[in-house]
């Protein structure tokens, strides 16, 4: 029977800051059956898509990425923060609700007609993954779906990456 997901998501109310409910993956990952048929179901949606390297944000881009690239015998590239990544980078900004941030790429983590799987743990706003697919573009690289285990409707994320397909365990 396929399982419920919803059960090993933790819901934490006024985190990080009041009127905010965190999704948190963590009891997910901490049990080994749940994480792996939720990663296997990535990784079947991945399939399908005849894909050539996963990239994701740091850090619970890793967290689901990671896993997708190893089980498809394919490559990850992590996008990461400011002065993280030793060599040549390209760079992308996103707004933040106060502010901007940036992630960054290894100049040569993606080859130019490279079909892409962009993943993380949640859509939001769709600012994080927004950055992420700028990154693989600016390589040269084919975005040809984005993969999450939560969705947060309500924050429209998926209109900021319209056109793109998207696939997501869960929805809240
Ligand atoms: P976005 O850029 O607004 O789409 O936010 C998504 C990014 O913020 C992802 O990298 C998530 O890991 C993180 N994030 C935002 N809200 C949550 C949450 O409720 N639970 C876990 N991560 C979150």
């Amino acid at each position: 029977m396929a399982l419920d997901f919803t059960k090993y998501i933790a819901s934490v109310r006024d985190y990080p800051e009041e009127g905010i409910v965190f999704r948190d993956i963590s009891p997910l990952m901490a049990d080994g059956q749940a994480y792996k048929e939720a990663i296997g179901q990535l990784v079947d949606y991945a399939k399908d898509k005849d894909v050539d390297m996963v990239v994701g944000p740091e850090a619970r881009g890793f967290i689901v990425g990671c896993p997708i690239a190893y089980e498809l015998g394919i490559g990850f590239a992590p996008a990461r923060k400011e002065g993280k990544l030793p060599r040549e980078t390209v760079k992308a900004t996103y707004d933040l609700e106060y502010g901007q941030s940036a992630l960054y790429l290894h100049k040569d983590a993606i080859k130019p007609g490279q079909k892409v799987i962009v993943t993380d743990d949640l859509l939001a706003t769709g600012g994080t993954i927004g950055a992420t697919i700028k990154l693989v573009e600016e390589l040269g690289g084919i975005v040809v779906g984005t993969a999450f285990i939560i969705e947060l409707k309500d924050l429209h994320g998926r209109d900021k990456i319209e056109g793109y397909d998207i696939f997501s365990l869960m929805e809240y």
